[in-house]
């Protein structure tokens, strides 16, 4: 056999772990089956994979001069985080701990947060901005995620708006960025929603130069569906594709116009519907669910809060979880990265509380935090499954089964990160 050279083998993994092959996001029994390859190693060029397979197979056909010895650890596919309020200003840690001591009543934790963000956000400048999410990117890869999806919406008027999508373009990071408008966040104090919602659509066009992705907060405290619908048809006349906050803080239907929509994402999804699931299982839709937001509002906790600020009868969202995988929905998971409700980096910290509680397999978990986070962004084609062809987005892991990367929890267990075929990210201890 012809030896081939390429530009960058990984040499020896205990394990080379990733999603089926397959096309469209995975749901049912496939959600729950992971192809093993231990003792593999992976051929890379240019930016992709050419070669996975036993270490000696792959051994025999390739030759490199940048190798990397990855013995003893897993391989899999980068990270990828499909929700992400990554540009903003402030921080809302004081708020944190009146909202869990209860000195505040803290009623409106989101509507009221939000807007705390926003007026932060509008004075920071450019500068500021970009030097906080250059910062966060920095700690997301350090941590394995090679490709985010970020919104704007803290800025809620066309030119702040417009300034942190400029913002989010301009960023030049080894992490791939999929930019989302999210005009549609909250609606401001003291203004007119009529006007407010034509503000948005008149500022679709603008948009959609620096944004692939619109999204609407459709819920109780953001946008109503005939708002978001109206949102939406414009937004994909104009090329956009849509993706929701959908039924985060009650139903009113959003994840089933998120199937509508033909939308790659409904988000959060804790007050879904029956109907909502059944919307969600007949599409393409994935759901993206958040179990960062859960544990950092309290939300698993409802006992400790009886007679304190934050409402306590939240449906069971992993009941809910359960219902959508018995039905067909395929999830994803992601950090909701804000400094809110999720001031959380970390995609193995979500891949860890997911399978804690929402009662998830390991197959599972890894499926929904690559192959399906991939599938949410449009990106399922090229990224977030190992095989010949697809990019070469990869985590080493310093353990030696794909297992342990969840069910030891709190410390990163990320020894290189692999982006676009270049080793990005070595830890110092690797
Ligand atoms: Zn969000």
């Amino acid at each position: 056999m012809k030896v081939r050279s390429c530009d960058l083998l990984l040499a020896g993994a205990s394990e080379v772990v990733s999603s089926p092959p397959h096309v469209g996001p995975l749901r049912n029994e496939a959600l729950d089956r992971l192809v093993v390859t231990p003792f593999a190693s992976l051929a890379i060029e240019s930016d992709r994979i050419v070669g996975i397979g036993p270490h000696e197979d792959i051994a025999r056909q390739f030759t490199s001069s940048v190798t990397v010895d990855v013995s003893g650890k897993v391989v899999s596919a980068g990270l990828i985080d499909p929700h992400t309020h990554l540009v903003h200003g402030g921080a809302r840690d004081a708020e944190y701990e009146a909202i869990v001591t209860g000195a505040s009543l803290a009623v409106s934790h989101l509507g009221g947060g939000i807007n705390s963000t926003v007026a932060m956000t509008r004075s920071a400048s450019d500068a500021e901005l970009t030097f906080r999410a250059l910062a966060d990117l920095d700690t997301m890869l350090a941590l394995g995620t090679t490709t985010i999806e970020a919104k704007s919406g803290y800025g809620l008027s066309r030119d702040q708006e417009l300034r942190l999508l400029r913002v989010l373009a301009n960023l030049d990071h080894p992490v791939s960025i999929e930019r989302t408008y999210l005009g549609a966040h909250v609606v401001p104090a003291e203004t007119d929603r009529r006007n407010f919602v034509d503000q948005i659509i008149a500022t679709l066009p603008e948009a959609r130069l620096l944004a692939d992705w619109c999204d609407v907060f459709c819920d109780p405290v953001g946008f109503t569906v005939p708002e978001t619908r109206a949102i939406g048809a414009a937004a994909l006349m104009l090329g956009f594709r849509m993706r929701l906050h959908a039924d985060q803080t009650g139903d009113i239907a959003g994840a089933a116009l998120a199937a509508e929509l033909g939308a790659g994402s409904a988000d959060h999804l804790d007050y879904i519907s029956d109907a909502g699931i059944a919307a969600l299982a007949a599409s393409d839709t994935v759901g993206v669910v958040l179990p960062t937001v859960a544990l950092h509002m309290l939300e698993i906790f409802p006992g400790l809060l009886d007679g304190r600020t934050i409402e306590p009868s939240k449906p069971d969202l992993a009941e809910r979880v359960h219902a959508m995988l018995d039905a067909g929905v395929a999830l994803a998971l992601s950090t909701d990265y804000n400094p809110g409700s999720s001031p959380c980096l970390s995609m193995q910290l979500v891949m860890q509380l997911a399978m804690r509680f929402f009662h998830l397999s390991y197959a599972q978990v890894w499926n929904m935090a690559t192959a399906n986070a991939a599938h949410s962004l449009g990106l399922g084609h090229d990224r977030g499954t190992i095989a010949p062809g697809m990019r070469a987005d990869l985590v080493v892991w310093n353990v030696p089964t794909h297992g342990l990367v969840i069910n030891r929890f709190g410390a990163s267990h990320v020894a290189h990160v692999v982006k676009d075929g270049r080793v990005v990210y070595s830890a110092t201890s690797a």
